[in-house]
């Protein structure tokens, strides 16, 4: 076949929700997705491997890290989770600054290996960029999503506690994982001293309850085992081949074609309008076209403002939809440099048990209803407490002693580390390199993105504040830490393709759709007009529902 009633491009966290909303509303829905299939349990082959029946015990060999020296540094990268990630060498880009590009080619994108954490934005993230000068008006407001955050929220499965908070709203929470006897300790302590500053049960993507929902789709209680990123056979974390695809699958209407790059969208200059893709197979290099009523864009930030960009005719000479030149402009990220920790004293009677697969969070105190700081933007951070291993030992860290030190429970450790809201400029671009492709004769993306002097003034005051709010609930020996990460490593790109209201400013409207070329929506980060301080992919998911909805009625009116 041919022709559907709607294209998604990406079978990631985005794509898989554009899958299932399609399907559902009776669309011949077809998800192009560039690398290999992955089946929901067939396709995890580490996730019941115990470490030492790895040959490198979870390590990476020299050689690969040689070969590889991008990819490895991503964060949860090891022998077992390996298969879910590129290749250096197979997908080249120009780095004109230093900017590290995770990502995971397969069916399910980076749903696989995603950290789960899923807050929602407040009403101020939405306003801020506008109200501070850092970046233009959202097409939307918080009221327009919080409908749909709810409805992502109760299918995936989010746990978390009814906090009450302003600055981090309550979902449609299952229960949260428990806070360890130190975090709470640590939790009354930062809540006696700050009016502020709200140390929380984290929003995650954990089944830590089961309801009829996700029995139908074949999913259980998460067992807190902590080794999410291996693929997981309980179906205890949201993922797409867990959840959306496979219930896209079931209704009959989805056809996915693993090995499809694609190269382009077709436009037809006399419709006005997208009629469908270009697709490279992946491994025989044939050209072929896919034909559809609507097209949904979820290939990932930076990939789908490459695939816009090489989108040209002659109505759209620089780039689909890209009359006001802005496309590939205006790329964010999130700010994950700063990390505090330090030891609490006491507490050695008490353990832990399981390996919770979350973290507390805290909610973004700085800048959130007037500008109040020398810097525009928020942060919010992720905290936890938790024992070492190895009892303290004098002398040297060898033979029995340390042996025997080993089978005991350490001290107790406490850590902090900031997720950081960066500003949209228009500096911070994309482009399609003049005259370097790939094995698919597709120009390669020229990333030129930087961290700023906001982000530095940003970072400094994590680093004050958190080290203080530590010591106020009792952590000692506090140290602060600067990993200096190029952009990209917080894995959080977003941008290029931005939503607002107004044509010349923007790519997209308040449905996600490009301003002209109505029949094909962004959904995934590359339609984000400003980052937040919050993860970024529950917003992402919430964006897509809501557009296909709106996508699937303006069908129905004739008006596509
Ligand atoms: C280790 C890690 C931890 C993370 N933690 C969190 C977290 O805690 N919370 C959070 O909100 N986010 C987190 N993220 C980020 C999150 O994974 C992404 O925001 C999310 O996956 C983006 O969804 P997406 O649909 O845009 O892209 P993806 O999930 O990456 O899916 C895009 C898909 O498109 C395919 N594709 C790309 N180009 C083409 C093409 N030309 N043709 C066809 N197919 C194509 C890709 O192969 C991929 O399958 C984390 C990511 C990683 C790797
Ligand atoms: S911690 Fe939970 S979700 Fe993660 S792999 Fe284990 S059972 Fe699955």
């Amino acid at each position: 076949m041919k022709t559907y009633d709607a294209i998604v491009i990406g079978s990631g966290i985005s794509g898989g929700w554009a899958a299932k909303e399609l399907c559902e509303a009776g669309m011949k829905t077809l998800v192009l997705e560039r690398g290999r299939d992955v089946v929901h349990l067939k396709d995890y082959p580490t996730a019941t491997m115990a470490p030492w029946e790895f040959p490198h015990r979870l390590d990476l060999t020299e050689k690969f890290k040689e070969e590889n020296p991008l990819i490895t540094k991503a964060a949860g990268f090891d022998e077992s989770t390996k298969h879910f990630f590129i290749r250096d060498a197979d997908h080249p880009y120009v780095q004109e600054k230093p900017f590290d590009w995770i990502r995971g080619y397969q069916v399910g994108g980076k749903s696989l290996i995603w950290g789960r954490a899923c807050p929602r934005w407040s009403k101020y993230e939405f306003t801020a960029p506008a109200r501070d000068g850092y970046g233009i008006e959202w097409p939307i407001g918080y009221d327009d999503i919080a409908p749909w955050y709810s409805y992502i929220e109760r299918f995936a499965g989010i746990c978390g506690n009814k906090d009450g908070l302003e600055a981090m709203p309550d979902g449609d929470y299952l229960p949260p994982f428990e806070f360890n006897c130190v975090e709470k300790d640590l939790q009354k302590k930062i809540s006696a001293k700050y009016k502020d500053r709200f140390m929380i049960h984290g929003r995650w993507a954990q089944l830590t309850e089961v309801r009829d929902i996700h029995k139908r789709q074949g999913r259980t209680n998460c067992q807190a085992r902590d080794l999410c990123m291996r693929g997981c056979p309980f179906g205890g974390y949201f993922s797409s081949n867990s959840s959306t695809l496979p219930w896209a699958a079931a209704t009959g209407n989805l056809t996915i074609r693993p090995f499809s790059v694609v190269h382009s969208v077709i436009y037809d200059e006399q419709k006005n309008k997208a009629v469908g893709v270009r697709v490279i197979d992946a491994n025989t290099h044939e050209i072929q076209e896919y034909f559809a009523r609507i097209l949904f864009l979820n290939a990932s930030a930076l990939n789908t403002n490459l695939i816009l960009l090489n989108s040209t005719s002659n109505r759209f000479p620089n780039g689909l939809g890209n009359d006001n030149g802005l496309l590939g402009k205006f790329i964010c990220h999130q700010n994950y440099r700063g990390s505090v920790g330090g030891n609490i004293d006491g507490f050695e009677d008490v353990y832990y048990y399981g390996r919770k697969p979350a973290e507390c969070m805290m909610a973004n105190f700085r800048n959130l209803k007037k500008k109040e700081m020398d810097f525009v933007g928020g942060y919010m951070a992720f905290m936890g407490c938790y024992r070492r291993r190895g009892a303290t030992t004098d002398g040297p860290q060898l033979g029995e002693d340390y042996k025997k030190a080993l089978s005991e429970a350490g001290s107790w450790g406490c850590y902090m580390y900031m997720q950081g809201e960066t500003i949209p400029k228009e500096t911070n671009r994309v482009w399609l390199s003049r005259d370097k492709k790939d094995q698919w004769g597709i120009p390669l993306l020229v990333t030129d993105v930087a961290y700023d002097q906001n982000d530095e003034l940003l970072l400094k005051d994590f680093l004050q504040q958190a080290s203080e709010t530590l010591s106020h609930g009792g952590v000692k020996n506090i140290e602060q830490f600067d990993n200096h990460w190029a952009p990209g490593r917080d894995i959080h790109e977003m941008g290029g393709c931005r939503m607002g209201r107004d044509p010349k400013t923007s790519l997209l409207n308040g449905w996600n759709q490009l301003h002209h070329c109505k029949n094909v929506f962004v959904t995934d980060g590359a339609c984000m007009t400003s980052t937040a301080n919050q993860s970024p992919s529950i917003l992402y998911m919430a964006l897509t529902a809501r557009a296909a909805g709106f996508a699937v009625s303006e069908l129905k009116k004739r008006n596509l």
